[in-house]
């Protein structure tokens, strides 16, 4: 299975970012342990992934979202903090009357939360990122049965025109979109194992009746992204009916997150997508720290499952790394998945 990684994710450098207080979890360490576990796992060929430009990024993401990516480091720096991040700490709430021109507002109309700075390198690292899951769309599209983009930052809490939780472009819905490029009417279903509901990728999809979207995910009433993952989220408009949200109590185990599971794959197997988009995140492993008090407990031999049980759909697919905070089992987790696809 090729593996599509790029060395820039390193430009967006966490190392010593923080959040009140807290050591930020999504850091470069990450992809490198991922990495390693692919490839000795035997996966590959692992290859940088080719520049699609900004093109296929602006079927997704509007071009003023995208332009304050790229611009807001260092626009916002000389009104926030010392250091060497920008970070949103006002926000465009419900009640906003107007649009104001300070770099300090771009911060908080275009983010949800605090979880997604701005760094010197976070723009190029976020564009190569997607440029992974561009990249292993082509190689599904050209007839790969699988191909793994190694993505970082992750993507499935970017919306349309928000960052938000650790993620700026959204990489899933992306590949969805380049996977469907020059053939609009086919079929792409979005299969999100993440511990957290991906909720950039619903919203991005909630109307489009032709990408189906399911995740499993931590209750939303106890968990993050707290503010989407009901149940009750089903799509809207010509989407009505496309969105699948199967959240989950805390301290799920194998056998329930597999019960679940094959709910998830009967609905997608009924959808009959051309192509299958995975939104891998790894947080749903036991003793995960991104969890508040407790998430999951998915053992390495649940992955195993998890990835046997999403390749017997016998779709193409484009696996898409999301989340995963725990260094010391990520690689495992994510290599027990991944064998799946290739055996
Ligand atoms: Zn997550």
């Amino acid at each position: 299975m090729r593996v599509i990684f790029s060395p820039r994710h390193r430009l967006h450098a966490t190392e010593t970012v923080t959040i009140h207080g807290e050591a930020y979890a999504e850091t470069p360490p990450r992809a490198e342990r991922l990495l390693a576990a692919a490839q000795a796992a035997g996966l590959g060929p692992v290859t940088e992934p080719a520049d699609h430009g900004l093109g296929p990024i602006l079927a997704v993401h509007p071009a003023d979202y995208v332009a304050f990516l790229r611009d807001g480091y260092p626009a916002g720096l000389p009104f926030r903090h010392a250091g060497p991040l920008v970070m949103a700490d006002t926000f465009h709430t419900r009640h906003a009357r107007r649009r104001p021109r300070h770099p300090w507002s771009q911060q908080g109309y275009y983010s949800f939360d605090i979880q997604a700075p701005l760094l010197a390198g976070t723009w190029e690292a976020a564009y190569w990122s997607a440029q992974c899951a561009l990249t292993a769309a082509d190689a599904v599209r050209a007839g790969a049965a699988s191909a793994y983009a190694l993505c970082r930052p992750p993507g499935h809490h970017a919306l349309a025109d928000q960052a938000g939780g650790f993620c700026y472009l959204n990489n899933a819905a992306l590949a969805a979109r380049h996977l469907q490029a020059g053939a609009a009417a086919a079929r792409v279903a979005i299969l999100d194992v993440d511990y957290h509901h991906g909720n950039g990728t619903q919203e991005i999809f909630y109307t489009d009746p032709s990408v189906l979207y399911v995740s499993l995910h931590g209750d939303p009433d106890e968990e993050y992204p707290f503010w989407w993952g009901g149940a009750d989220e089903q799509g809207a408009g010509a989407g009505q009916g496309y969105n699948l949200n199967l959240p989950l109590p805390k301290g799920t185990d194998d056998a329930r997150y597999l019960a679940a599971l094959d709910r998830a794959l009967a609905a997608i197997a009924a959808f009959q997508p051309a192509w299958l988009v995975l939104s891998l995140g790894l947080d749903i492993g036991a003793g995960d720290p991104s969890a508040l008090g407790g998430g999951f407990a998915v053992t390495a031999a649940g992955f195993g499952q998890i990835g046997q049980r999403i390749a017997g759909l016998g779709r193409p697919t484009v696996i898409v790394q999301e989340g995963g905070y725990r260094l010391e089992t990520l690689g495992e987790n994510a290599a027990a998945v991944l064998r799946a696809f290739t055996g």
